[in-house]
């Protein structure tokens, strides 16, 4: 029998005899299985998260943050591994996922550990001494496409808050899961504060969300689960955040010059395609002046030249397969939909490249009409849609004209006209003229990409009920 599920800091068997494969999207082939766990596992786990509550909750924040922060030097550790580990289930190119998806893991720890050092724990207010709790037990579900770093994220916060966690990763990507609760037992986190278990959503996150001794689900995953997740949590009051799609906007204003226009645009085609397109801040409308409809068109089908799909496992690769058959399905249906629907085809294809692996080719399209379904949904593939505008005006409307609002982009010559324009954009996480990714900075959505935010202290204050003493 298999002991593959972390439960009060040892290794045990699932419940459920049931087993879920698991395929590396490169190879096609099958590389293991993990248990399609059972509620009463997550009675287990949350047994234990309960038990370890009281003293890990009475732990003071700089010894819960000295945890957190061997956890993140033992992850660095083993970096190379977990990498590896990646490359075979999501099929993440290597160069790509050593730092964007073990590295940030380590950065969400790092900075959950910094935000500790100056969080408010207990403040005076007038005659009152304002207190902040950990929340309790904690629900974290998680999907495939960043699978340490969607769990990082949430429980590097939960952790230094002094709150206990179960964690059910995507049974997708389970393995890198299962690398974390490794390093979480050789860095000796005491017993019960950290849990895994494996399963199928229906089952044993449904468990989770609906539990009467879960505090709060953190859920990141797409639109429909989370709805169902609010829903099901809403039976036991519990207080839910959730990390949902997106349909991101780059816009590029019309006082660019030819260098910096041609700077922008693969600039947005590597933030659309990173990770192959299966990003919830991918940049996958890109919209460009009208005039400069052509010159956009040009420069992207250019940058488009390196994205060859190939072997994740190669140096040179920068685009691997999609995760699964059914998302490459996906993936193709919403670029048949794009020429149905009459946008221009200025790459790739609507057939999948004939060669093993769940591959599609990239593709950009060009005179996308902003309310066509390719400019709506979300398509979690490597599908650009460059649209034209005529005002700024219409460019925020655009924008901002979807259902979500996770990320985006604004370009000007100008910085304070695009600080202008960005702060008109209703997303959480805007680059300016490509600025740098900030893991201490608030990541989560507007509109229907969620509620709640992720990073820093943003994440941590997530994760605790605030409180008055009247003194
Ligand atoms: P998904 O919603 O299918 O699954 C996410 C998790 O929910 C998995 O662990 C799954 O097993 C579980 N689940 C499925 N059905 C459930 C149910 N009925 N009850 C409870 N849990 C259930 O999403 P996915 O395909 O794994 O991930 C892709 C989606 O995640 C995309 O929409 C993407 O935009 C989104 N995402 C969002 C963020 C963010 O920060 N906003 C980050 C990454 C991914």
């Amino acid at each position: 029998m298999s002991l593959e599920l972390y439960v009060d800091g040892t290794w045990i068997a699932s419940t459920s005899t049931e087993r879920i494969d698991v395929v590396n999207p490169t190879t096609e082939e099958r590389i293991g299985s993990v248990p399609a766990g059972a509620a009463e596992d997550v009675d287990m786990a949350v047994a234990a998260a309960r038990r370890a509550l009281g003293k890990w909750s009475q732990t003071a924040p700089h010894t819960r943050a000295e945890f957190v922060s061997r956890l993140a030097d033992e992850l660095e550790r083993r970096q190379d591994d977990i990498t590896d580990i990646v490359v075979s289930e999501v099929g993440t190119p290597r160069r790509v996922a050593r730092w964007a998806q073990v590295g940030l893991g380590i950065v969400d720890l790092r900075e959950a550990v910094t935000a500790a050092k100056h969080f408010p724990w207990e403040e005076p207010l007038r005659n009152s001494l304002i207190v902040r709790e950990p929340v309790g037990v904690i629900g974290c579900i998680t999907p495939w496409n960043y699978p340490l770093h969607q769990i990082t994220a949430k429980i590097g916060a939960a952790l230094v808050a002094g709150c206990t966690v179960v964690v059910k990763a995507s049974e997708v990507a389970p393995f890198t899961a299962h690398a974390l609760a490794e390093a979480v037992e050789a860095v000796g986190i005491p017993a019960g504060v950290f849990n895994m278990v494996h399963g199928y959503g229906p089952i044993v996150g449904e468990a989770i969300a609906v539990h009467p001794d879960i505090d709060m689900v953190s859920f990141t995953g797409s639109n429909s689960v989370g709805k169902r997740v609010l829903e099901l949590a809403a039976g036991t009051v519990k207080r839910v955040s959730v990390e949902l799609g997106g349909k991101s906007a780059a816009v590029l204003l019309d006082d660019l010059d030819v260098e910096e226009f041609a700077k922008a645009v693969p600039h947005t085609v590597r933030a659309c395609y990173m990770n192959g397109g299966q990003s919830c801040n991918a940049q996958t409308r890109l919209l460009v002046p009208r005039s400069r409809l052509s010159e956009a068109e040009k420069l992207a089908a250019k940058a488009v030249a390196a994205y060859a799909p190939g072997d994740p496992t190669s140096g040179d690769t920068k685009l691997g397969p999609m995760v699964t058959a059914a998302q490459r399905e996906r993936v193709l249906g919403y670029i048949r939909a794009g020429v149905k629907e009459g946008a221009k085809l200025v790459a790739g294809s609507v057939d999948a490249p004939a060669r093993t692996g769940f591959f599609v080719e990239p593709t950009v399209f060009s005179e996308v009409d902003p309310d066509s379904t390719i400019a709506q949904e979300e398509i979690f593939g490597p599908v650009l849609s460059i649209i034209a505008y005529d005002t700024t005006e219409d460019a925020i409307e655009i924008a901002n004209g979807t259902i979500f609002g996770i990320a985006g982009a604004v370009w000007s010559a100008d910085p304070e006209r695009a600080k202008s324009v960005a702060r008109r954009l209703r997303a959480t996480q805007i680059e300016v003229n490509g600025g740098k990714f900030n893991g201490a900075a608030p990541f989560g959505g507007f509109k229907q990409s969620g509620h709640g935010r992720e990073g820093g202290a943003f994440g941590l204050e997530e994760f605790v009920e605030i409180k008055s003493l009247q003194l």
